[in-house]
């Protein structure tokens, strides 16, 4: 693990050509600022605008993985629709289209949400958020209930076979173990247009390290948003600095396609 990544702003991006870059990238933290609602989020629109550039210069070599479900990112990025990894990549859409999803045990997130259900009635400013395969404890409304949150979650997954609990920002996530970003972009970097590329994701959460040393294996390049200890090789100071630099990336990227 690198101990200090380096800044973002020393990364040279003139090396790279919008026809061998396979950009991946996490949602909440990364693209969209953390807001005290999941629901509340929203990309601003130049962002968006910067995705569909990027997306036109690579071909469609842009993907988002994120822990949403596929059709929020959908909501959110409307009018565009990009390759999605969903719920941690257990569902799959690429770049044509097709949907993959890993199978979960239903009754087991069923379980769980009842048993945390109990909690969050009990601890106003706290809620349940389940999609498919995976269920979310927030308390961003509570910093101060994280340690009793955390408590919570341990407990109700006791008991309970093949679950994974993720510690992120003002969230506990339980999610099966069937699937992790780093599978989700190993997935996408096996189908064209990402194949044979070198892949850039960047991610703001403990979830997106799997991704870092994935893309690591593929000599790739990881950025972490924000502080903490990662294993990513570049580091942005926040969203805004993150998506400075990706709009720079994107006029590079046109003024290679030109050249071309
Ligand atoms: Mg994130």
């Amino acid at each position: 693990m690198a101990d200090r990544p380096e800044p973002l702003q020393s990364f040279d991006h003139s090396g790279l050509t919008p026809g061998s870059t396979a950009i991946f990238l996490d949602f909440d933290g990364t693209l969209a600022d953390i807001v005290e609602h999941p629901d509340a989020v929203s990309v601003p629109l130049p962002t968006r605008e910067v995705l569909a550039r990027l997306e036109r210069s690579t071909q469609g070599a842009l993907a988002i993985v994120t822990g949403r479900p596929i059709q929020e990112i959908d909501r959110f990025l409307a009018p565009l629709s990009l390759p999605v990894a969903g719920v941690h990549g257990l569902e799959r859409r690429g770049a044509g289209g097709q949907m993959s999803a890993k199978s979960v045990d239903a009754a087991t997130f069923t379980t769980l949400g009842d048993k945390l259900g109990a909690f969050t009635a009990a601890h106003p400013g706290t809620m349940v958020e389940t999609k498919s395969g995976s269920l979310a404890l927030h308390y961003r409304q509570r910093p101060d209930l994280g340690l009793a949150c955390a408590a919570a979650v341990h407990e109700a997954v006791d008991g309970l076979q093949g679950l994974h609990i993720l510690h992120g920002k003002m969230v506990i996530e339980v999610k099966s173990g069937q699937a992790t970003k780093a599978d989700a972009v190993a997935a996408f970097m096996d189908e064209a247009p990402f194949k044979g590329r070198v892949p850039l994701f960047a991610g703001d959460d403990v979830t997106d390290e799997d991704a870092f040393r994935e893309v690591a294996r593929a000599s790739g390049i990881s950025i972490k948003i924000g502080a903490g200890d990662t294993a990513a090789v570049y580091r942005s100071e926040d969203t805004d600095a993150f998506r400075m630099w990706l709009s720079r990336l994107a006029d590079s990227f046109e003024t290679h396609s030109l050249s071309a």
